[in-house]
């Protein structure tokens, strides 16, 4: 026997995510940027892995694996200058398929660091990828959930996939559908804000207040002022339009720094350096000259992937770090004036 409301259900699982959310904004209405966004992100991210040639973008720790080793050595110096704590932890959160967290720790192995390692990771297809590279790893959906031991944490463009509010005067901006597509019903001087980045930071803030350590972000984005709509879409490697594939396009907009700071005031809060630069500052130089030593027909790659991550015409300028830890902790390198 069908009844009706499972007949409905049945029609449902068939729709596409975009089919879905057409039909939600035909039964209740526009919805904001800010849910078009984090609805589009979940189904995006829980429904494939989305890193690499095959894939729609490549991340930082896909181009070399330089960018989690110099990460590890500057996690293992403040944990080693904290005194070694035996409880502290290795986290991360979007760790996309595990290849920083793996770069990273061999690194801090080396020094002594024995810790656990946990992921803040929400989508079952990366978990499923990352744990293949991280066996012992401890799965999170929030960063509420860590333990309460001190952490050695960092974050690689996780912020940017967390979804913005877009404001026109004291009005947010919508999405609506008029069936065939999906549209911004106003438009205007656009002012963006993120309360889902300010929970995650201040959450982050939080734990590190209460139980110690340090985190780094790294992420796309703006140290000061105001960058109006920074909403955009990737597919394929190539910039899409974000309206057009919500669900099946990567959806991210530019990290406000200044933002992130703010939320962390529990912190002590570092000042916000370029990724060339502090790369640059921990030894990218010198770490590319030895794996070129020891890998000599791989010279030209080892020295192109360096150009990509750091010359400010590619990843070096655009991207941004930042880091927070507890006051008594010793400051991450790199982030001195
Ligand atoms: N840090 C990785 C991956 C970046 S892609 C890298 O540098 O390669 C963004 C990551 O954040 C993915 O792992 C994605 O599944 C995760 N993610 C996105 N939104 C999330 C959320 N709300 N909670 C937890 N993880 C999330």
């Amino acid at each position: 026997m069908t009844s009706p409301s499972r007949s409905r259900e049945g029609l449902g699982e068939g729709l596409s995510f975009a089919g879905q959310l057409r039909d939600r904004i035909a039964r209740d209405g526009p919805i904001t940027v800010a849910d078009f966004m984090s609805s589009a992100n979940a189904h995006y991210y829980a429904t494939r892995d989305p890193l690499g040639q095959a894939g729609d973008f490549v991340t930082a720790p896909e181009i070399s694996q330089m960018f989690g080793e110099l990460i590890g050595a500057a996690l293992a110096e403040a944990w080693t200058r904290a005194g070694s704590p035996a409880d502290a932890i290795y986290a991360e959160l979007g760790p996309g398929r595990g290849t920083l967290a793996a770069d990273a720790l061999r690194v801090m192995r080396r020094v002594g660091f024995a810790g656990e390692v946990h992921l803040v990771e929400t989508s079952p297809a990366l978990r499923e990828a990352q744990a293949a590279l991280l066996p012992d790893a401890v799965f999170h959906e929030r960063i509420e959930d860590l333990p309460p031991r001190p952490l050695l944490l960092v974050a690689n463009e996780f912020f940017d996939a967390l979804a913005v509010e877009q404001w026109i005067g004291d009005e947010q901006r919508r999405v609506t559908n008029d069936g065939a597509r999906f549209a911004f019903t106003h438009g205007g001087p656009i002012r963006e804000t993120s309360p889902a980045r300010d929970a995650a930071t201040a959450a982050l803030a939080a734990h590190l207040a209460h139980h110690g350590g340090a985190a780094l972000i790294v992420d796309y984005g703006y140290a000061h002022g105001e960058q109006g709509d920074t909403l955009q879409a990737v597919r394929g490697h190539a910039f899409a339009d974000p309206l057009d594939q919500p669900g099946d396009a990567d959806l991210t907009a530019h990290v406000d720094f200044a933002a992130l700071g703010r939320a962390a005031d529990a912190c002590a809060v570092s000042r916000v350096v370029s990724q060339g630069s502090w790369l640059e500052a921990l030894g990218i130089g010198p770490r590319a000259a030895t794996l070129a030593a020891r890998n000599p027909d791989q010279t030209a790659a080892i020295a192109a992937a360096r150009r990509r991550l750091c010359d400010e015409s590619e990843m070096g300028q655009l991207f941004k770090m930042i880091s927070f830890r507890h006051p008594a902790w010793p400051a991450i390198a790199g982030f001195e004036s």
